[in-house]
């Protein structure tokens, strides 16, 4: 049943042929997705009133938009009487476990598919194993075999959508070349020189994503995480705007001004799509297979459920790569063919979408309520090129403003739109639109085919491909190499080089920092280095670049963590321009030295805008690339590596699609109360160990008598040792302390709850002892690092005395030195503190320790030894920097 159409704003110069998944194993894949199974319980909506006070605690004030109201319906679309509760849920009984027949099944299905990804030879050996275990008892393995397994997860009726495709295939003139008949001086029109891609068939694969979308909103897992209005939200006495999650931004509230005043959108909610697209590689020996997903989400769930690896980013498609030899690469042909398979792509991928854009259909929330939805197309994630790609702008333009290619930065510009764009088509020649505008010119962009979309707004920010990968990796960690090459000539820049990889590979170890044990100079470069990087290189390049440079990173990295902010206010906007600002200020000695030509860069350009982004779209971070790059592995990595590698695609969406089933069929299951119980005991065990310290029974007696007197007003240096308690019981000597702290701005778990780690231990991992640094509380009131004290974590351990359990730390103390940061880095400087020639070390409870801290050695401008490694360099450096830059969370405190 193939049918095919075409497109007509492309010129018919393509075909699109619609075929219905026939040729994969059509057995797995569901045709109907009811959306509106889900069976939830009721929640009531947070939104019934139009202004109200948030309950976060900072006081906010919350001003909701009153022109679609997002008001309960029936399954029929009939508005109900106000705070009618949500229909009830669906019969089901809390023994049924179908497809599976008990939990054990589901669990056990779930750890071998999903956790676990045990391959099918290995899943039949293992219940061989379980059934012969079990043979003695008359009874039975969860599963005969990996078919069984296979077939019961195919049976879940809920979460997955069906998987098409359509063939995509050039229809335009087919080049007719002339050429002399061989011996002979005739001539004839030739079609040997047709490039292979003009009859090259290409395949898409994607599901409805509409469908999808309803998926997303029908989870009752999101419930509490969810916005289904446009807000804006003020601090209730600086009267401050804040910026947070989509839906609090003004792109959404102009949306729905602009749907407002057509009546038929009474009463309905407005539904942003997000869509992000990026290529990715899976690799073997034998060479690399590329892959071009298309993600999903919806504006309305908040930024830190669409960055945790919950199922609020959907894969819903592969795009198709055209691909061509060198020789026909570069032609206008090919590059036109290019962008129209693309736009042509999205434009039918999302068609479903095209009717509910403009009149609204009923859909499940996961609150049980069935709401009038509608949708829009919001902002699109995707890398510089694909920008390219999605804005029809030439290589070295700004997607988003007119500023001219080569003179970016230099003035302000205009903002590009589509209104602007065609009349520039109907006025000017494609070489004029080409050569002042950077447009590129027949190709027309999907979203024309959409209401209200104008992909040139619609462009998102993307920290992890413009700032960090980009201006970081990209430009200005190449420069300091170019400066060194430029100022000292080949031979000694390299021994510079030497010494900056030796101090990357001297940074203490800190949780979650990657360490660059060869300094940078390794081949495989991903954004997680380059985050990690970022993290370490100002202190490493100090002594080597001059103070310019040093500031132009300073205010750079500034920059990018107040971008990366979960919350968002009109004072780190302010904050966010001065320090751009200062970047182009202090960054111009790369020009006036030489080193670079020109700053006329794109990526390096988009910093320009993130201001005016963050006012449309919210706090960037709920828009980065990175997501998606998380969810390749997921979607596209591990799937890929059970498949046996050839033709892998229809077998990874067969394991995504279960991958989706099992993961909705849990949140069904514990949304009726059927996986509680499932919990591990904690199996921490304490290890007793002798301490090394000397005098370590005056320091616990010093600590007792702390406690016990915590208002005795004498220094605790000039009272008699005699008078602390005496304390020779038992002590448990652990190797860490964990703290959970909120975390937002990381890709951490829900709620931006984290876990860290602080270690202590002489012997960590087998090979070099470590101790970890952190942040004591010392003056609560007082703000960022003037209320603080670094210490350096010797040994944790716990006692009992008198009944009362004890948990503390003996820690070795460091002083700050001068009263403010270091003028250049931003950072404050420590140095170890000492009592007479013996370190200041003392006994602390551990409730005192606010957060890790990652020192760096203040490296100055001597070269280091080569006996220093990350282990030992917190021993052999008179001062250290207090990392701000380490993660988000280091930067909001050691200020
Ligand atoms: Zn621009």
């Amino acid at each position: 049943m193939d049918h095919t159409f075409h497109l007509h704003h492309h010129q018919g110069k393509l075909t699109v042929i619609l075929v219905v998944s026939l040729s994969l194993d059509v057995s797995v894949f569901f045709l109907t997705v009811p959306s509106e199974d889900a069976r939830h319980s009721s929640v009531p909506p947070a939104h019934e009133v139009d202004a109200e006070f948030h309950g976060t605690g900072k006081n906010l004030f919350c001003n909701y938009h009153t022109g679609l109201n997002a008001q309960p319906c029936d399954a029929n679309g009939h508005f109900l009487p106000p705070s009618t509760p949500p229909l009830p849920l669906t019969e089901q009984l809390p023994d049924d476990w179908s497809p599976f027949r008990n939990c054990t099944e589901f669990e056990t299905a779930e750890f071998l598919y999903s956790r676990a990804q045990m391959s099918a030879p290995n899943i039949n050996t293992l219940l061989d194993l379980w059934a012969a275990s079990l043979l003695k008892h008359g009874d039975m393995p969860p599963f005969a075999d990996h078919k069984d397994l296979y077939k019961t997860i195919d049976n879940i009726p809920i979460g997955g959508v069906n998987w098409q495709s359509f063939k995509i295939q050039y229809s335009g003139e087919k080049p007719d070349i002339l050429s002399r008949i061989p011996n002979t001086n005739h001539y004839s029109f030739l079609n040997t020189h047709v490039p292979s891609w003009m009859s090259q068939q290409f395949d898409v694969w994607y599901r409805n994503p509409r469908e999808v979308a309803r998926n997303i909103l029908a989870n009752p897992d999101y419930v509490n995480d969810f916005d289904y209005r446009p807000f804006h939200e003020y601090s209730v006495s600086k009267e401050e705007h804040h910026y947070q999650d989509f839906m609090s931004g003004d792109w959404a509230w102009k949306q729905v001004d602009i749907l407002a005043t057509d009546p038929d959108t009474l009463g309905a909610t407005f539904v942003p799509i997000i869509l992000g697209s990026d290529k990715t590689m899976v690799s073997v020996g034998t060479g690399n297979n590329e892959y071009y997903p298309l993600y999903l989400s919806i504006g309305n769930v908040h930024n830190n459920v669409r960055r945790a690896h919950r199922d609020a980013l959907c894969l819903v498609g592969f795009l198709a790569i055209p691909k061509t030899t060198n020789e026909h690469k570069e032609t206008e042909e090919f590059c036109d063919f290019r962008r129209q398979i693309f736009h042509s792509s999205l434009a039918k991928i999302l068609e479903t979408f095209k009717k509910p854009m403009s009149k609204p259909e009923v859909a499940r929330f996961g609150d049980g309520h069935y709401r009038r939805v509608l949708y829009g197309l919001g902002p699109y994630i995707a890398d510089y090129e694909e920008q390219v790609l999605l804005t029809s702008i030439v290589r070295n333009w700004c997607p988003r403003c007119l500023a001219p290619r080569g003179k970016l930065d230099d003035d302000e510009a205009l903002c590009r739109c589509e209104a602007h764009r065609e009349a520039l088509f109907k006025e000017d020649t494609s070489d004029v639109l080409r050569r002042d505008f950077g447009i590129v010119g027949s190709i027309v962009p999907f979203t024309n085919d959409f209401p209200r979309a104008d992909i040139h707004q619609l462009i998102a920010p993307d920290i992890l491909h413009q700032i960090i990968k980009g201006c970081f990796k990209d430009h200005l960690v190449t420069w300091v190499e170019k400066y060194l090459h430029h100022v000292h000539g080949k031979r000694e820049a390299e021994r510079r080089m030497d010494d900056i990889n030796r101090r990357l590979a001297a940074a203490t170890p800190f949780t979650g920092l990657r360490r660059f044990p060869q300094g940078r100079g390794f081949k495989q470069w991903t954004g997680d280095d380059s985050k990690a990087l970022m993290k370490i290189y100002l202190p490493a390049i100090e002594g080597h670049v001059p103070t310019d440079v040093i500031r132009t990173f300073r205010a750079f990295l500034e920059f990018c963590y107040l971008v990366r902010r979960n919350v968002i206010m009109e004072d780190t906007i302010s904050q966010i321009e001065d320090a751009l600002r200062r970047f182009h200020h202090y960054c111009s000695i790369f020009l006036w030295l030489g080193v670079v030509p020109t700053f006329s860069l794109p990526r390096q350009h988009s910093m320009k805008h993130y201001p005016d982004l963050i006012c449309l779209f919210g706090a960037p971070n709920g828009l980065c690339s990175s997501m998606m790059e998380n969810k390749h592995i997921k979607a596209v990595k591990q799937p890929w590596r059970w498949s046996n590698r050839y033709n892998a695609l229809g077998q990874m969406l067969v394991t995504n699609q279960r991958l989706d089933k099992i993961a909705a069929l849990r949140v069904d299951f514990a949304k009726c109360g059927m996986l509680n119980g499932t919990c591990l005991s904690d199996a921490s065990a304490a290890l007793a160990i002798e301490l090394s310290i000397p005098n370590v029974q005056d320091l616990i007696g010093r600590f007792l008598f702390e406690q016990l007197h915590p208002r005795d007003p004498r220094d605790h240096a000039t009272i008699p040792l005699h008078s602390f308690p005496i304390y020779d019981g038992k002590i448990s000597v652990v190797n860490s302390a964990s703290s959970r702290f909120y975390a937002p701005s990381d890709l951490s778990g829900i709620g931006g709850m984290r876990r860290e780690h602080i270690r202590s231990c002489p012997n960590w991992r087998n090979a070099h002892t470590r101790y970890d640094c952190m942040f004591i509380n010392a003056q609560p009131d007082l703000e960022g690092m003037r209320g603080l004290q670094i210490a350096h974590a010797l040994c944790f351990f716990s006692f009992k005395y008198k009944f009362v359990l004890y948990k503390c730390a003996i820690v070795h103390w460091f002083d700050v030195i001068g009263d403010t940061p270091d003028e250049d880095t931003g950072m404050w400087v420590v140095q170890p503190s000492f009592d007479g020639h013996s370190l200041n070390i003392l006994v602390i409870h551990i409730d005192t320790i606010y957060h890790a801290a990652h020192l760096l050695p203040h490296y100055g401008v001597d070269f280091i030894p080569r006996a220093i490694n990350f282990s030992n360099s917190l021993d052999k450096f008179r001062a250290f920097y207090v990392n701000k830059f380490t993660d988000h969370h280091a930067f909001e405190i050691a200020f």
